[in-house]
C-alpha cells in the first residue's frame, strides 16, 4: 500500500521546545519555510522570493524530522513525508507517480510541508554500489525536479529535504529554484547534549543525576543516541526495581548505547 511511503499528519504537536541544540538552524528554517507561509505579505511587501526548498544535511538521527514536524506545528500546517529510499527501492515502476501524488496530495492539504526524507536514493548521481542510478530512478527524480519547477514559492506549500550523503546529490537538484537553500545539520556539542538529555529525562524520577557529566562522557552521539541513553538508564532502573534513576543506570546506558555503535557503519557520517 502507499500508506508507508508517504505519511500524513495534521499539524503535529512536535515543538522546537523538544529540540535540543540547532537555536540557529532553526532560526534559519523558519525563515525560510515558516513565515513565507505565515507572513505571507512581509515577502510580498519587500519583494523578497523566499527559497524554493530547502536541504537540510547532516548525520541520521540529529533531529532533521524534528524540525520539519516542528515547522508544521507552527505553521499549522500538514506534514507529509516521503521516504526517497522507500520510493526508490519498494514502489518500483511506480515512483514518478508517487512523486505526483505526493504534491498532488500537497496542494489538497494545504498549507502543507512536504518532508523527503533520503533524497540521495531518488537524486543521487551514483547509487551505493557505484552503478549510475537506474532508468525508473532517473524518471522519479524527473518527475520531482518538473514539480518542483512547476510550483509558485509565494504559495501554501514548501518543500524541504533530507540527506545524510549531501556529497551524492545530484547537481540538478540544487539549481536555483530547486533545494537552494542548505542547511547543515550536526552532531550536537556538549551543551546540545546536555539539553538533549534533559529534553528525554524529563519525566523520569532522577536522584542525584548530572546531565553535564553525561553530556561530557557522549562526545560524537547523536540526538537518537542520546534519547536512547535516557529510555535504556530508565529500563535499567525498572529492572532493579528502584525508587530512582540514578547516575550509574546513566553510565550504564551510556556504555550500552554507544557500544552498539561502534558496530561498522557504511555510511558516510
Ligand atoms: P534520519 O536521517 O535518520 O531520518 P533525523 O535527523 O531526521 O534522522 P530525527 O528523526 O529528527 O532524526 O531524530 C530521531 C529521534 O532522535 C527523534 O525522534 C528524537 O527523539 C531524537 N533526537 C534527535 N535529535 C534531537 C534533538 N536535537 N533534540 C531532541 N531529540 C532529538
Amino acid at each position: 500500500s502507499r500508506v508507508r511511503v508517504m505519511e500524513l499528519e495534521l499539524s503535529p504537536s512536535q515543538t522546537f521546545g523538544e529540540i535540543g541544540g540547532l537555536t540557529d538552524q532553526i532560526e534559519e528554517v523558519r525563515e525560510a519555510v515558516e513565515y513565507p507561509l505565515t507572513r505571507p505579505e512581509v515577502f510580498k511587501r519587500l519583494g523578497v522570493e523566499p527559497p524554493k526548498g530547502i536541504l537540510l544535511y547532516g548525520p541520521p538521527g540529529t533531529g532533521k524530522t524534528l524540525i520539519a514536524k516542528a515547522i508544521a506545528h507552527n505553521a499549522n500546517a500538514t506534514f507529509i513525508r516521503m521516504s526517497g529510499s522507500e520510493l526508490v527501492h519498494k514502489f518500483i515502476g511506480e515512483g514518478a507517480q508517487l512523486v505526483r501524488e505526493l504534491f498532488q496530495l500537497a496542494r489538497e492539504k494545504a498549507p502543507s510541508i512536504v518532508f523527503i526524507d533520503e533524497i540521495d536514493a531518488v537524486g543521487s548521481t551514483r547509487t551505493h554500489d557505484g552503478t549510475s542510478g537506474s532508468a525508473e530512478v532517473q524518471r522519479t527524480l524527473m518527475q520531482l525536479l518538473a514539480e518542483m519547477d512547476g510550483f509558485d514559492n509565494r504559495g501554501e506549500i514548501r518543500i524541504m529535504a533530507a540527506t545524510n550523503r549531501p556529497d551524492m546529490l545530484d547537481p540538478a537538484l540544487l539549481r536555483p529554484g530547486r533545494f537552494d537553500r542548505l542547511i547543515e545539520i550536526p552532531f550536537p556539542d556538549k551543551t546540545s547534549r546536555q539539553d538533549i538529555l534533559k529534553i528525554h529525562s524529563k519525566n523520569l524520577s532522577l536522584k542525584d543525576v548530572d546531565l553535564n557529566v553525561i553530556a561530557e562522557m557522549t562526545e560524537g552521539a547523536t540526538g537518537a543516541e542520546l534519547e536512547a541513553i535516557c529510555r535504556e538508564a530508565g529500563m535499567i532502573a525498572v529492572r532493579q526495581n528502584a525508587d530512582y534513576v540514578v547516575m550509574e543506570n546513566f553510565q550504564s546506558a551510556v556504555e550500552k548505547v554507544r557500544h552498539k555503535k561502534a558496530e561498522p557503519d557504511t555510511r558516510m557520517y
